[in-house]
């Protein structure tokens, strides 16, 4: 395996999130409840377009297929928003939880970007580096469009809690009972990690098995 080929498997796990997010950002806008929030989806829709372009005009610069790997971080990253839209609320109350899986989804992009971008660095691709750095400003740009707008939303948020009346509590979902025994699950397997000294710990490791 090649450097150029490390280039290649980040930038394909980009081109897979970046079309991921050209199907999810529709039902994001749509679910979201602020017409500000509304607005940035919408407009990151527009300029996730432009970004799966841009990685098939670098896919042509490399000679090679933009497709070939499906990035998993961001299929998990997109459910989480899901999740936040299916909540059982109002207003900026339901906004209130997109924002920190929207949030997630942005900075995940921007790490993925940021290392894309050192690597081709690293590999004298100026033109590549070029045309990356496009998309990290507008990736970092809609992470902090919604942060800004956050603050509003959280306020308003707080005070329509304050309206409401107590919620009636809902039985749980097969969904949520799994999310809640699997983190009682990390919770465990973490346990013995965290009593000994991180050293000791690494070392118990087993090493990688050659293949
Ligand atoms: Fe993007
Ligand atoms: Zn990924
Ligand atoms: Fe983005």
């Amino acid at each position: 395996m090649s450097l150029r080929d490390v280039l290649i498997d980040e930038l394909r796990d980009l081109y897979s999130a970046e079309n991921q997010l050209v199907k999810a950002l529709p039902k994001t806008a749509k679910g979201a409840q602020s017409e500000e929030l509304k607005q940035i989806f919408t407009d990151h829709l527009s300029q996730t377009r432009g970004q799966v372009e841009r990685l098939k005009q670098i896919f042509e610069h490399l000679g090679k297929k933009p497709t070939g790997k499906h990035c998993n971080g961001m299929e998990g990253a997109i459910d989480e928003v899901k999740e936040a839209l299916e909540e059982d609320e109002e207003g900026a109350l339901l906004d209130a939880g997109i924002v920190g899986a929207a949030a997630r989804v942005e900075h995940y992009e921007i790490a993925g970007y940021s290392a894309a971008i050192l690597i081709a660095t690293t590999l004298g691709e100026t033109e590549v580096v070029a045309l990356l750095k496009q998309t990290l400003a507008e990736e970092q740009n809609a992470a902090k469009l919604v942060m800004s707008t956050a603050k509003g939303i959280l306020k308003q948020a707080y005070a329509q809690e304050a309206d409401e009346a107590e919620p009636e509590k809902k039985p749980k979902s097969a969904k949520e009972k799994k999310s809640e025994a699997d983190s009682k699950k990390d919770e465990r397997e973490a346990a013995k990690n965290l009593t000994r000294s991180a050293q000791e710990v690494v070392a118990a490791e087993p090493g990688k098995k050659k293949k």
